[in-house]
């Protein structure tokens, strides 16, 4: 039902904003009471081009703008891969820790079992030295920070951490801790609910790097939320790809936003733009303070266009090499059908790839389909209008974009069924 009511006012839209449209109504109707004649194929060839600069409709394929050299997929691409169904979590209250969502990778839910799968960083393998009491992890000071014994790239991350409620030391020494992404860039966890400090040191900062845009913390002894999307840098060949960024938001409000982390951050020194491994430990920190942590979650990011991901626009010999897969699809899904599915199928694989065995299949299909189609004795040609009328979109579509420019006769003679017979072309 969505898709006819976007149709209809695309139809309608179209009519009302393209110039030409007056002239295809008229030209349409004006062929449509010609007593349903043989049509000229120069005025055939006229309302072709006038369609094909002003209108396009359709379902499905052969309707958005085709792949493009760095585009794999076309606008609108049914082939493309329908999202995966991930259940959507619940959010945490101050007195009960939230749900994941179903996809997300458990890093810390409270029971003990879950806190082997965190490591001492002062001595690997050893298990993590901090306290699991009523489902809470519990910094214990001086033993070290802990990291996952499994290793992270790009994901989104939540957690969330209270400070104790009494308030000892200032700025840096009140409450610290914080969470290491791969390759060792930190977003800061402080008690700033009332102690001014370094902004670039401020809960929720990539530390050394970019203070939070807002103070949105809650007082000690309540939970704080982060949620955190880090993508690291990506380098090749000594060359910057990609140079990183986080995005947090404390509590639900944003505070780093896409922040390119300039070489990740640290202590004192301005860091440099550098390499991080594709992959790494999470760590929490301890900086000497009891930070309570709760409902830690991970979920991983697919791969960007620049380290082999198919999101976003893609370098050209990347996307050809999609575009080659995405057509080998199509043309074994055409394998598994018959007459006019199998004969569009093929078609529309040349929108991605050409091959000059399915362009000679199409070539010898379509030319007995387009004379069976003129063949069509007249009582039964309404009952075909709806598979002529894809057959012709088709075919204006490839021709249009030039991926099939010489479909030879059957353009005009489409054309003329459809004008011929009073059928809207567009
Ligand atoms: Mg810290």
């Amino acid at each position: 039902m969505k898709t006819t009511i976007n149709v209809s006012f695309c139809a309608i839209h179209c009519i009302q904003r393209t110039p030409h449209s007056d002239l295809i109504e008229a030209g349409a109707s004006t062929f449509a009471s010609a007593g349903k004649k043989p049509l000229s194929l120069l005025a055939i060839s006229l309302c072709f081009s006038i369609i094909g600069a002003g209108v396009a409709l359709g379902e499905g394929a052969f309707y958005g703008d085709p792949p493009s050299d760095t585009h794999p997929w076309a606008i609108h691409d049914l082939n493309r891969p329908q999202p995966p169904r991930v259940e959507p979590g619940t959010p945490s209250t101050q007195e009960l820790s939230g749900k994941p969502p179903s996809d997300a990778i458990i890093l810390f839910d409270g029971t003990p079992k879950s806190i082997a799968k965190w490591e001492s960083v002062k001595e690997p393998r050893q298990p993590a030295p901090w306290k699991v009491e009523n489902g809470v992890l519990q910094v214990v000071p001086g033993s070290g920070d802990i990291g996952t014994l499994e290793a992270f790239g790009d994901c989104q991350f939540h957690i969330e951490w209270s400070a104790p409620t009494g308030v000892n030391g200032s700025s840096q020494a009140r409450s610290n801790s914080g969470v290491f992404f791969a390759g060792g860039v930190e977003v800061q966890i402080l008690d700033n609910y009332d102690n001014p400090t370094s902004p670039d040191g401020f809960a929720g900062s990539v530390y050394g790097v970019n203070p939070p845009h807002a103070n949105p913390l809650h007082p000690p002894g309540q939970w704080q939320v982060y949620d955190i999307i880090f993508r690291r840098p990506v380098f090749k060949d000594g060359k910057m790809l990609d140079g990183g960024r986080l995005t947090v938001t404390v509590n639900g409000v944003v505070v780093q936003d896409s922040t390119p982390l300039e070489g990740g951050g640290g202590h004192k020194s301005r860091s440099k733009d550098r390499p991080f491994p594709e992959t790494g430990p999470l760590k929490l920190q301890d900086h000497g303070n009891p930070i309570r942590f709760r409902n830690i979650w991970y979920r991983t990011l697919p791969k960007r266009a620049v380290e082999g991901g198919d999101i976003g626009a893609m370098d050209p010999a990347a996307a050809t090499s999609k575009k080659l897969e995405i057509a080998n699809n199509i043309r074994l899904d055409a394998e598994t059908k018959q007459g006019d599915e199998r004969l569009l199928r093929l078609m529309e694989s040349l929108c991605y790839a050409t091959d000059a065995a399915t362009i000679q299949t199409i070539e010898t299909d379509l030319a007995k389909w387009t004379k069976a189609a003129k063949d069509t004795p007249p009582n039964e040609m309404e009952a075909k209008k709806e598979s002529i009328m894809k057959m012709f979109r088709a075919v204006r579509y490839l021709t249009k974009f030039g991926f099939y420019p010489d479909a030879g006769d059957c353009k005009p003679v489409l054309m003329q069924i459809v004008l011929s017979n009073g059928w809207d072309p567009r």
